[in-house]
């Protein structure tokens, strides 16, 4: 058994790009230090800001959780986790339990919303009577009331536990496919603006989904284990994820340096997001970010429920007392 290259004792992993084993107690120092890292070196979160969190119950946005925790009282952070009941059956219900007894664990207060409660339908409902795949809905959905809570509530950002095995594959994949813009998207913060598209922050931006694993399972968190039941990994995803994977394998910390470069291309063109923002107009309906005339969200539920849900949930929300400072 490999011996922690700080301490001697058992390891418990081994962090191939920084050419160390470490043991429990130097790894949970290592990702914390990690994530603290990351918020630092891209600047995505400065001394007071309130924070948004999304919580799954998934094994990473328990670990964004947690890891954020121990910056936030360094940082003088308020962090505000949020989670969504989805109604995705069982799967829900038991993610909803996760997020309870990980928000008692961490000494939290988490905001449930219910999607059934919120808009009037749960995803099912909207994805059969829209006739949208069940994942897009879901996404859309998840993307929508996340930033009208963010705008409504008034917090400065919004962090999501998306680690670099979730972002490097669709970077690469983007990029193959020749969408630039796509790929910026993937960078560890996208811009706001002020009462209408909120900050969005990735501090799970530089660690790896086994680290994110390892971490919440020395932590001692719970976490749901079984993954979503509509989830679905197109053939060409899935060959993107063996490549990169067996990539880093033989050749440990090229995954990083690629979505490091990638993050550098994307804050230097900080100008050309802006212009990709001008391009967004006001929602008809709910007066929130939108390609068109009327928002993804409105027409989804437009068409699902016969009346644009935007306003309702926008309203939902502000109705709900909320203290972002
Ligand atoms: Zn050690
Ligand atoms: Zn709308």
């Amino acid at each position: 058994m490999a011996k922690c290259s700080k301490c001697g004792s058992k390891a418990v992993i081994k962090v191939p790009y920084a050419r160390m084993n470490l043991c429990e107690r130097h790894f949970i120092e290592y990702f914390e230090g990690r994530v603290a890292a990351t918020i630092e070196r891209y600047g995505l979160l400065k001394e007071g800001d309130s924070v948004l969190v999304a919580v799954s119950g998934g094994k990473d946005s328990v670990a964004l959780l947690s890891a954020l925790a121990v910056v936030a009282s360094e940082l003088r952070l308020k962090v505000m986790p949020l989670h969504m009941h989805l109604g995705l059956g069982v799967y829900s219900d038991e993610s909803l339990r996760v997020v309870k007894e990980v928000s008692r664990k961490l000494g939290m207060n988490t905001f449930i919303l219910s999607l059934k409660g919120v808009v009037g339908a749960a995803i099912p409902e909207l994805s059969a009577k829209s006739s949208r795949p069940p994942c897009a809905v879901c996404g859309l959905v998840k993307r929508y009331v996340l930033n009208a809570a963010a705008i409504e509530w008034g917090v400065d950002a919004v962090a999501t536990g998306h680690h670099i095995d979730d972002l490097a594959p669709y970077a690469l994949k983007n990029l193959l496919l020749g969408d630039m813009e796509a790929a910026l998207k993937l960078a560890p913060v996208t811009a706001g603006e002020e009462g209408y598209l909120a900050r969005r922050v990735r501090p799970l931006y530089e660690v790896t989904e086994r680290e994110c694993l390892t971490y919440a399972i020395v932590k001692g968190l719970p976490f749901v284990k079984t993954s979503c039941p509509n989830v679905f990994l197109g053939g060409m995803d899935a060959l993107i994820r063996k490549f990169l994977y067996e990539l880093d394998l033989r050749h440990p910390g090229v995954k990083l340096r690629f979505m490091r470069s990638l993050a550098k291309i994307a804050a230097k063109s900080l100008a050309s997001q802006a212009r990709v923002q001008t391009e967004l107009t006001r929602c008809r309906y709910c007066g929130l970010p939108s390609r068109s005339e009327v928002c993804g969200f409105c027409r989804l539920t437009e068409r699902a429920l016969g009346s644009p849900a935007g306003p309702k949930v926008r309203e939902a929300l502000r109705s709900i007392r909320v203290s972002s400072r």
